[in-house]
C-alpha cells in the first residue's frame, strides 16, 4: 500500500458524465475520465485491507489492492499485468460493470466512499493500449481443437484462455460480428464498439479463428473438435401476453437496442423495419438495466416522452438496505445516466391490456398494485389498489428480462458457460463463467 493514510484526506472522486444537454444528441460514451494525477490519487485511497472483500465480491476474483498500489506508484504497466491476470478484458468491465467490488469495499462500509475500482480499471487498460503494454502472444500449439459457440463475453473469455493455453480455437457466431450483448444489446453511449474491435484485433492476431453468420444447432455440433464451449446467452426475451399484444408499436427492448447499434455501425434498414422512438410517447415495461438502456436510446432518437413502469415495489433509496447489509450487493434504487436525462418512473404498476386504434397502439391500461405477504410462504401476493388507468403510449418496449435456456444433455466434452448456463446475469459473471469453462475443457482434455 503506497499511502496508508490517503483515505483519511482524499475523498472519492468520480469522473462523472458529460452534461445532459451535450450527451443527449449523440451516442458517444457518456462517462468522462479523470486526469492521470487525480486517477493516481484515487488509487492511493485503497487501504490494502487485511481481508480484502473486493476480491470476494468480484466474480473474477480481481485484486484491486494490488493494481491500485501499482497505479498509485505510477507503474501503469505493472497495474495492467496484475489486472489482466484475472480479467481478460478489463476495458469492458471498466466501462459497464456495476462494480460489486466497490459495494463490498471497507470504505463503503465506513464512509460510503469506496475506492473507484471500476474507473481505475478502465483508465489502466486505456493507458495499456496507448503505451503498447497489451502484447500479442503466440502460444505453442498442443494439437487439440476447441469450438466455442457464441462470441459474447463468456465465449470470448473461454476462447482467449484456451487459445493462450495452446488449443486451436474456432468461434462460431450467429451474428455478423463478435461481442454478443456487448455489441448488440448494450448501447454505444455505455460502451463504444471500437473498444470491442480493438480487442478483436488482438484475439485474431493471437490465432483465434472467428466464423460469423453461423447459427449452430447445439444438438448437432460441428465435427472435427476435441471439445466444445456453448456460450449462446439467453436469446429469448420474456413476453407480456395480455390483450392487445398484436397491436403495432409493441417491441422487445432488444429489437430497438440491437437495431440502433447496427444503424450506428453503418447498417441500413427499410423505413418499415425501423424501430424508432422519434416523436413518440414511449412506455418501457420493466424497471431494470435493459429498460434504462431503452430510455437513453429513446431520448437520443428524439422521443416526445418516456415513462418506465415496474411491477415490483420501489427499492429503498440510500446507500444501505438493512435487509441486505454490507458487503453484499445492496438492493437500493439505481438512477442511471439515462434516468438523469429525463423519465417518469413508477413502481407497483401492473399492465392489464394494450389499447389501440386501427391496429396501432395508443396506450396501456395499467393498475397500481400492492404486495401482501403470502400466508402459505413463498412469493408475496399481488393485490390491486384503486382503479385502472391508461398510460398514453404509441410505442411500448418490453424489458422484462430473459428466459433461462433449457440446455439438452450434452456429451462429456461439451461445456456450457455464461448466461447460457446461469440465466441472464452480468458481463463480469459471464466472463468468469467463460474462464471456468476453459479450465474445465483444459482439465478434461489434459486427462484424456
Ligand atoms: C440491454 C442490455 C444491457 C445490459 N447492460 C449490462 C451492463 O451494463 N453491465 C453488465 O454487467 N451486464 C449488462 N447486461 C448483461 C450482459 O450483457 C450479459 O449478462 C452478458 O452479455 C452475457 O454474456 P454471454 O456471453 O453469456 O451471452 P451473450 O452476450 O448473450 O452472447 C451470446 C452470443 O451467442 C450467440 N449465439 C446464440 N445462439 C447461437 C447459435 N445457435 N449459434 C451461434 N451463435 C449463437 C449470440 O448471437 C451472441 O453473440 C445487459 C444486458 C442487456 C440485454
Ligand atoms: S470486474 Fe467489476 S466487480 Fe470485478 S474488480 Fe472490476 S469493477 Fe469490481
Amino acid at each position: 500500500m503506497g499511502d496508508p493514510k490517503a483515505f483519511l484526506t482524499i475523498h472519492r472522486k468520480e469522473a462523472g458524465y458529460r452534461p445532459v444537454h451535450d450527451r443527449i444528441h449523440d451516442f458517444g460514451e457518456v462517462e468522462q475520465t479523470l486526469n492521470s494525477n487525480d486517477r493516481r490519487q484515487q488509487a492511493s485511497r485503497c487501504m490494502d485491507c487485511g481481508v480484502p472483500f473486493c476480491h470476494w465480491a468480484c466474480p473474477l476474483g480481481n485484486k484491486p489492492p494490488e493494481w491500485n498500489d501499482a497505479l498509485y506508484k505510477g507503474d501503469w504497466e505493472l497495474a495492467y499485468r496484475l489486472l489482466n491476470s484475472t480479467n481478460d478484458f478489463p476495458e469492458f468491465t471498466g466501462r459497464i460493470c456495476p462494480a460489486l467490488c466497490e459495494k463490498a469495499c471497507v470504505l463503503n462500509l465506513m464512509e460510503h466512499e469506496p475506492t473507484t475500482n471500476r474507473e481505475d480499471e478502465a483508465a489502466i487498460t486505456e493507458h495499456a493500449f496507448e503505451e503498447n503494454y497489451v502484447r500479442i502472444h503466440h502460444p505453442e500449439r498442443n494439437g487439440m481443437k476447441v469450438a466455442v459457440i457464441g462470441s459474447g463475453p463468456a465465449g470470448l473469455v473461454a476462447a482467449n484462455r484456451l487459445n493462450l493455453s495452446g488449443y486451436t480455437v474456432t468461434v462460431f457466431e450467429k451474428n455478423e460480428d463478435a461481442g454478443g450483448l456487448l455489441r448488440y444489446g448494450i448501447p454505444n453511449f455505455k460502451l463504444n464498439k471500437a473498444v470491442i474491435d480493438r480487442r478483436m484485433d488482438v484475439l485474431r492476431a493471437e490465432g483465434i479463428e472467428f466464423k460469423f453468420n453461423q447459427n449452430i444447432n447445439v444438438e448437432k455440433l460441428p465435427d472435427g473438435f476435441d471439445a466444445y464451449v456453448i456460450a449462446t446467452g439467453t436469446p429469448q426475451a420474456r413476453d407480456l401476453n395480455i390483450p392487445g399484444r398484436d397491436l403495432k408499436g409493441i417491441y422487445f427492448a432488444l429489437d430497438m437496442l440491437a437495431q440502433q447499434n447496427r444503424v450506428l455501425a453503418g447498417m441500413e434498414f427499410k423505413r418499415e423495419e425501423l424501430v424508432n422512438a422519434k416523436g413518440k410517447d414511449v412506455l418501457v415495461i420493466g424497471g431494470g438495466d435493459t429498460g434504462s438502456d431503452c430510455i437513453g436510446t429513446a431520448h437520443r432518437q428524439g422521443c416526445r416522452s418516456v415513462t418506465q413502469i415496474e411491477i415490483m415495489p420501489k427499492p429503498p433509496v440510500g446507500p444501505e438496505d438493512p435487509q441486505n447489509p454490507w458487503p453484499n450487493w445492496p438492493r437500493t434504487l439505481k438512477t442511471t445516466s439515462s434516468h438523469e436525462e429525463g423519465c417518469t418512473r413508477r413502481w407497483n404498476i401492473n399492465s392489464l391490456k394494450f389499447i389501440g386504434k386501427d391496429g396501432k397502439l395508443t396506450g396501456v391500461e395499467v393498475q397500481e398494485i400492492t404486495w401482501k405477504p403470502n400466508p402459505e410462504g413463498g412469493r408475496p401476493l399481488m393485490e390491486p389498489v384503486g382503479k385502472p388507468e391508461v398510460i398514453k403510449a404509441d410505442m411500448v418496449l418490453l424489458a422484462m428480462g430473459f428466459l433461462k435456456p433449457q440446455q439438452p444433455k450434452f456429451a462429456p466434452n461439451v461445456f456450457v458457460a455464461g448466461d447460457a448456463a446461469s440465466g441472464a446475469s452480468l458481463v463480469v459473471r459471464a466472463m468468469a463463467g467463460g474462464r471456468d469453462a476453459a479450465r474445465q475443457v483444459d482439465a478434461f482434455l489434459s486427462a484424456k
